[in-house]
């Protein structure tokens, strides 16, 4: 049993935010607005030690070629791409990254089979309330997870963790490695000092656009000195507190919760905290006890064709009746967001 987590969602760190990331400038589209989930650990949490369950056949590997702003070299022999591999299956599909600052110390969580089991983890769950899964980009039958190590120290990147989302997916699109039919699960592990206590990071809606969620593995929140639980799921039939967290994110970036839900609450659900979705979680329960929308009014299932449903997205497999891509999902793929630290390349 995972230790007792708790997440609170910031709506007014979110709105602030969202006007933060009006001011910029971007090209083609839209503004991202972007409400970031406090996934913060209770203070009894015991930080749960990062599974090992075996190395997994990676992609093949492409070491040689230079990852992002950076020669990728690693202190490993087993193989590791910096590039999105031959894709195994046409159609919309979830990709995983796993990214480092400069000077991150590399922890191989695309290699050792932890982000794999993290996944597989997310889509047991999805399955077991929907009887569908997200498509993943795998190659040879394997995840592939595509590593990338950033051209900007821990620090740097730190302090403009607010527009991390915007930093990766401008890095992802302006190397040539982001696609049309793609959403992005970045794994960041670089420390993160986020005074509202950040461990997942997406664009949501209805104002948000953007391909690329992050998962802030060494979030830190100074104000309850207290660190994202280094918590990842230890078995595929588990989905822990990263797993929940990414999910989260990714339903976001797939239009959830629409304002059209009856239970909205910006980018939220008011009705049930135990909800995926709901806006404050208080980390009393259990995953296994979640709901994906409580009542199916919101977002999942509803029925209504004018209002965001996961039920009907393009990113699940079998493809659903009716399936379309996210909203704005033109804009989105279109848009190249700025680098916060100036686009060094
Ligand atoms: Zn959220």
């Amino acid at each position: 049993m995972q230790g007792r987590i708790a997440l609170m969602t910031t709506l007014a760190a979110g709105l602030l935010l969202a006007c933060r990331a009006g001011s910029l400038a971007l090209q083609g589209a839209e503004p991202t607005a972007l409400v970031l989930e406090a996934f913060v650990p209770s203070a009894e949490e015991a930080p749960a030690e990062t599974a090992a369950p075996g190395a997994v056949a990676a992609p093949a590997t492409q070491a040689a070629t230079p990852a992002v702003g950076l020669p990728a070299e690693r202190d490993t022999d087993l193989p590791y791409s910096t590039y999105d591999q031959p894709d195994d299956v046409d159609g919309y599909q979830v990709h995983f990254v796993y990214a480092l600052p400069s000077d991150g110390e590399d922890a191989f969580l695309d290699i050792n089979g932890q982000i794999e089991m993290s996944a597989n983890a997310m889509n047991y769950w999805l399955n077991s309330k929907t009887g569908q899964r997200l498509r993943y980009d795998t190659a040879d039958g394997q995840l592939d997870i595509t590593f990338i190590r950033l051209p900007y120290t821990a620090d740097e990147i730190s302090q403009e963790y607010r527009s991390i989302n915007s930093l990766l997916e401008h890095w992802l699109k302006i190397t040539g490695r982001a696609k049309d039919n793609k959403l992005y699960v970045v794994y960041y592990d670089g420390f993160v000092v986020t005074s509202e206590g950040y461990c997942g990071l997406a664009p949501v809606p209805p104002k948000g656009i953007g391909q690329t969620a992050v998962l802030l593995l060494r979030g830190y929140n100074p104000t309850r000195d207290l660190p994202c639980p280094r918590s990842f799921t230890r078995s595929a039939d588990y989905t822990g507190f990263f797993e929940v967290t990414i999910l989260h994110e990714l339903l976001h970036m797939l239009g959830v919760v629409g304002e059209c839900g009856p239970n909205y609450n910006g980018s939220h659900v008011n009705d049930h905290p135990q909800d995926l979705m709901y806006h404050q979680y208080d980390g009393t329960f259990s995953p296994l006890f979640m709901y994906l929308d409580f009542g199916n009014d919101d977002y999942y299932n509803h029925g209504r064709a004018d209002c965001p449903d996961l039920a009907r997205s393009i990113f699940l497999e079998p493809l659903p009746e009716g399936a379309e891509p996210p909203p704005r999902w033109e804009d989105t793929i279109r848009n190249i967001p700025p680098d916060p630290l100036g686009g060094i390349q």
